[in-house]
This record gives C-alpha cells, sequence and structure tokens, in this order.
C-alpha cells in the first residue's frame, strides 16, 4: 500500500516541485515504484517530467471533477521511470468547479484509493498555497514533506504553515503527520542558514532531514530538458543528494514499520 506524502509549503519557489520531480525519480532507482501528482495549475511537475502540459488529453482536472479516470489521465515520465498524473492551466479552474461537487475536500483521496496498492510512494506536488487543492492533498496523504530554504523569513511562514496543517488534520484527516522538513538550496557557508538550522532542529529535532539539499545548478537546469538531475547528470551533486533523501525517507519507513509492529509490553 503506498505511502502517500504531500509535499507542500505555501511559499513558492522553495522547492517543492523540484523535490518531487527528483525525490520521485530517486525512489525510482532504488526500485520502488511512484506516482507523481502535479496539483498546480503551474504544470512545473509535468513539463519537468517531459510531457507537454499544452496538449493533454487528460489532467488532473478531469479526474477531480470526476471527468475521467486517474488510469485515463495518467501519463508515463520515460527519464524519470515514474507514472504522472500531469496538470496545466485548466486546474486554476477547480478551486471554483470543486465548491458544487459533493465530498470536495476528499476528490483527490476517493480517486487514489483504487490505485494506492500499485504504488510504495505517491507524491503530490502542491501550488504555493492553502488553497482547496492543497486541502484536498492534505486530505488524500499520510504525511507532509516541507521543503524550505533556511532564511529568516522562512522559520515565520513555517510556523503558519505547520498550524494550517494541524488545524486541516483535525478537521478532516486526523492520521495527517508532518512527515520532514527539508533544506534546500542549502549552502553551509552562510552563518544565517546555520542559524536557522539550529532553531529547526531544537523545534522539529529528527523531523528534520539529516540530508540538505545543496544550491546546484544542475537541479535548475534538468527541468528544460524534462528529466530528473539523476537522468541529466547523475554525478551532479544535485542528483546525489536527491537519491540520499530517497534512502533516508526509506530508512525511516523501515523504522516506523517496525516500531509500530512493536507488540505493546514491550513498547
Ligand atoms: P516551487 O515548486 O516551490 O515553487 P521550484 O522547485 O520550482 O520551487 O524551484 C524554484 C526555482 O529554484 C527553480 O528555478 C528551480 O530550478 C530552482 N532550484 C530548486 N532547487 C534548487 C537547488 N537545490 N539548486 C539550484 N536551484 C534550485
Ligand atoms: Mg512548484
Amino acid at each position: 500500500m503506498a505511502k502517500v506524502f504531500a509535499i507542500a509549503n505555501q511559499k513558492g519557489g522553495v522547492a517543492k516541485t523540484t523535490t518531487c520531480i527528483n525525490l520521485a525519480a530517486s525512489l525510482v532507482a532504488t526500485r520502488r515504484r511512484v506516482l507523481l501528482i502535479d496539483l498546480d495549475p503551474q504544470g512545473n511537475a509535468t513539463t519537468g517530467s517531459g510531457v507537454d502540459k499544452l496538449n493533454l488529453e487528460h489532467s488532473i482536472y478531469d479526474v477531480l471533477i470526476g471527468e475521467c479516470s486517474l488510469v485515463d489521465a495518467m501519463q508515463f515520465s520515460e527519464h524519470g521511470g515514474y507514472q504522472l498524473l500531469p496538470a496545466n492551466r485548466d486546474l486554476t479552474a477547480a478551486e471554483v468547479a470543486l465548491l458544487d461537487l459533493p465530498a470536495k475536500e476528499h476528490r483527490l483521496r476517493e480517486a487514489l484509493a483504487p490505485v494506492r496498492e500499485n504504488y510504495d510512494y505517491i507524491l503530490i506536488d502542491c501550488p504555493p498555497s492553502l488553497s482547496m487543492l492543497t486541502i484536498n492533498a492534505l486530505v488524500a496523504s499520510d504525511g507532509v514533506i516541507i521543503p524550505m530554504q533556511c532564511e529568516y523569513y522562512a522559520l515565520e511562514g513555517l510556523t503558519d504553515l505547520v498550524n494550517s496543517i494541524q488545524r486541516i488534520g483535525q478537521a478532516l484527516n486526523p492520521s495527517l503527520k508532518i512527515e520532514g522538513l527539508l533544506r534546500t538550496m542549502y549552502d553551509p557557508r552562510s552563518s544565517l542558514t546555520n542559524d536557522v538550522s539550529e532553531q529547526l532542529q531544537a523545534h522539529f529535532g529528527d523531523r528534520l532531514y539529516e540530508t540538505v539539499i545543496p544550491r546546484n545548478v544542475r537541479l535548475a537546469e534538468a527541468p528544460s530538458h524534462g528529466m530528473p538531475a539523476l537522468v541529466y547528470d547523475k554525478q551532479s551533486r544535485g542528483a546525489l543528494a536527491y537519491l540520499a533523501l530517497a534512502s533516508e525517507l526509506s530508512r525511516r519507513q523501515r523504522r516506523g514499520a517496525r516500531s509500530a509492529t512493536v507488540p505493546a509490553s514491550n513498547a
């Protein structure tokens, strides 16, 4: 049964999409079955996966409003090796269209239910807002992965984000967890980066991933070729960092599964 993770942060430009594409490809490289869902009308995860967002027969929008099944809209990312549920600007209409539909916050969760057992991981690339689309992602997910840059204002935004996730979780998806915080575009030479990093460590403890993603030009170049860094330049620091993140994520899953099966008397 797939673990479903929303990659979310209401800030734009923090590497949500970069993380989705490169983590998806890295999980595939370690033989996991992965579905990536583009839930941002900008369609960057779609383009970055090598799929033309202007020529989609079906997209996630059709799935959300019940026009087609998830399988009908799915496409294979050749370079990434994962299945993709693509998006484009049509998705901007979802915000309004969903309002009139029953179970409007649960549409994505319900659409995923029949395919969850076909995957090990389902990653959802969220738009940079706490919109109805992001709420659908949070309701459909087991956990949230929060990519962030270690800058001063990031901490402020983070408190709002964590509060919102908790509120939405309590109301609509009580088992939702903050799976992990990921430091992106990391520059260890900056003292601000180190200060913010320390505060994150103090606040979030082991929910902060040990793996950090360095600033690396290959990660920025790869999407214009429709491929993950792992294919564009597999020796690049960016590609290697996302491979390390995939291992850390899998290690945590295994640890989590073990501790969940410890008999109560030994716990
Ligand atoms: P978001 O989806 O949160 O808006 P993106 O993944 O689109 O953020 O990243 C924003 C910009 O930063 C993009 O141009 C992307 O290529 C670039 N970028 C992301 N991560 C890195 C990195 N580690 N090093 C260099 N550039 C990066
Ligand atoms: Mg994005």
